[in-house]
């Protein structure tokens, strides 16, 4: 009876991941989605608590304590700009866990007597395998992106192959364990080959890409997590990592698809300026028109119509809120305004959103690339705010750069540009940007906040 129940709670709440992750794709139904899944992981905890077996209460309040406090620290210190690192760190340790948790289940199956079980030996394998390289390839990407090693891309010879025999190495022990799984000792060699593929495996992806390789590891630790559930016929865990794993892999290829890149390009190639890029001096020397917030004042007092499309600088200058007053500004002057949101503004999916969402903006505003682009040209003013490679128009019109293809906002075919930004210093994929010299387009410098209520004051000024 206990187990009937234990099970259709597991049920229920795999029912709540499912639409929590529903609720999720919307920023209307959001809140909502996050609670539902956040009840589905309570009823979780609590029928897995009921069913802990052998673990004391000890242990578990233990365990709570610690990884409260761990969680409670990096959420609080951590600032929004650094969130792909946390999500990286994340991962890595579901993957770690992963790992122990299957270890534990072989040692006790071993002292059980229970190891023919062939759903146990196989998940256990696959677990290990699967969750030391996501722990090991997420540790590597956390020390990227936060710079505590090189984010160049590391590259030696022989190294495709080098992995390519380790990966063997690691298929052919895991099925010598499934045939001897007496002999513990050999999956932890296991999960020593699969930390270094981890590793191997990510130090060749430059730091550009990590945000992409973060998402693919995620979609890796909810692999080990189903694994896992396996390894302990826990059917919530089999499937809330099923889940993960499949959302993972669906994140990536939303971001391969946002950049123009297949995902064995992300893996495998680099992403940076080439011999045929044009330099800064090239694109820029004397064509740059820069502009004061006065002057950018009167552009907008005739404004009728203004699109803001925000980029990972309105990240870094924490200037949403000021953003949001401007355009507030704006519409009491009868000027409509509307956010462009390109997929990969930013350093990770949905980081404009997040931001907007913060200072309160209508979420109608928020428009996707695909919906403005074909009205730019109506545009009167198009402020681009700390945004650079998400509205180059080389990713059009030059088949040699590395962003050629990727779709951009199309704000060169506004009547007037303006871009907020402190110099001309490239954006992430290291490239001159010739919207800075259009025609069109004028340069308001300085920090996106500090810039942006300048600009307010001149207006109420005006
Ligand atoms: P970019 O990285 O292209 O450019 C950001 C710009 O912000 C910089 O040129 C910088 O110029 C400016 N900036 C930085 N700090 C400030 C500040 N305090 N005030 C004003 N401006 C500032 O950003 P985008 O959002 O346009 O493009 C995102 C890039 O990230 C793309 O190349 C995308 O492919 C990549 N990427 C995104 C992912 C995602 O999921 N979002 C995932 C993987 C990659 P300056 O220093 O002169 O101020």
């Amino acid at each position: 009876m206990q187990v009937a129940i234990i099970n259709i709670t597991y049920l229920l709440a795999s029912v709540l991941f499912i639409f929590g992750l529903k609720g999720l794709a919307h920023p209307r139904t959001a809140v909502r989605g996050n609670l539902l899944g956040a009840l589905g992981m309570l009823l979780a905890i609590i029928v897995t608590l009921i069913d802990r077996r052998i673990i004391s209460f000890d242990m578990i309040i233990a365990g709570l304590v610690v990884g409260a406090a761990i969680g409670a620290v990096l959420a609080v210190r951590i600032q929004m700009t650094a969130m792909p690192q946390l999500v990286a760190l994340f991962n890595g340790f579901g993957g770690g866990a992963s790992v122990l948790v299957a270890g534990a289940a072989l040692i006790e199956a071993g002292l059980l007597g229970d190891v023919d079980n062939l759903q146990l030996t196989i998940a256990t394998v696959t677990s290990g395998i699967i969750g030391a390289v996501t722990f090991w390839g997420s540790l590597v990407a956390f020390g990227k992106l936060q710079e505590v090693i090189s984010g160049n891309a590391i590259h030696f010879p022989g190294q495709h192959v080098l992995n390519a025999v380790l990966g063997a190495i690691a298929v052919a022990l895991g099925v010598w364990i499934v045939l001897n799984p007496t002999f513990v000792t050999a999956y932890w060699v296991l999960v020593g080959v699969g930390s270094i593929l981890g590793i191997l495996l990510t130090i060749p992806i430059g730091g550009a890409d990590m945000p992409v390789v973060i998402a693919l590891l995620n979609s890796y630790s909810g692999l080990a997590a189903a694994s896992t559930g396996f390894v302990l016929s826990n059917n919530v865990l089999i499937i809330a990592g099923s889940l993960v794993g499949a959302s993972g892999l669906i994140l990536t290829s939303i971001m391969c698809k946002a950049m123009n890149r297949s995902l064995s390009n992300v893996l495998f190639g680099t992403l940076g300026p080439t011999e045929a890029t044009a330099t800064a001096d090239e694109v820029y020397a004397g064509k740059v028109k820069s502009a004061s917030p006065e002057e950018v004042a009167m552009l907008f007092d005739t404004a009728r119509r203004a699109v803001i499309v925000p980029g990972y600088g309105m990240a870094v200058a924490q200037a949403q809120h000021a953003v949001r007053d401007l355009a507030n500004l704006l519409e009491s002057r009868e000027c409509e305004v509307e956010y462009a949101i390109h997929p990969v503004a930013g350093r990770m999916p949905g980081h404009m959103n997040v931001l907007l969402a913060e200072a309160n903006v209508e979420y109608d505003k928020l428009k996707e690339m695909d919906d403005i682009n074909p009205t730019m040209a109506q545009v009167d003013v198009a402020m681009v705010i700390g945004a650079n490679d998400v509205v180059n128009p080389v990713a059009r019109t030059d088949p040699s750069s590395p962003i050629a293809g990727m779709p951009i906002i199309d704000v060169d075919k506004a009547r007037t540009v303006v871009v907020v930004k402190r110099s001309l210093s490239p954006g992430f994929a290291g490239i001159p940007n010739p919207l800075f010299a259009a025609d069109n387009t004028l340069m308001m410098f300085g920090d996106g906040k500090k810039a942006v209520l300048e600009l307010i004051a001149a207006l109420k000024e005006s």
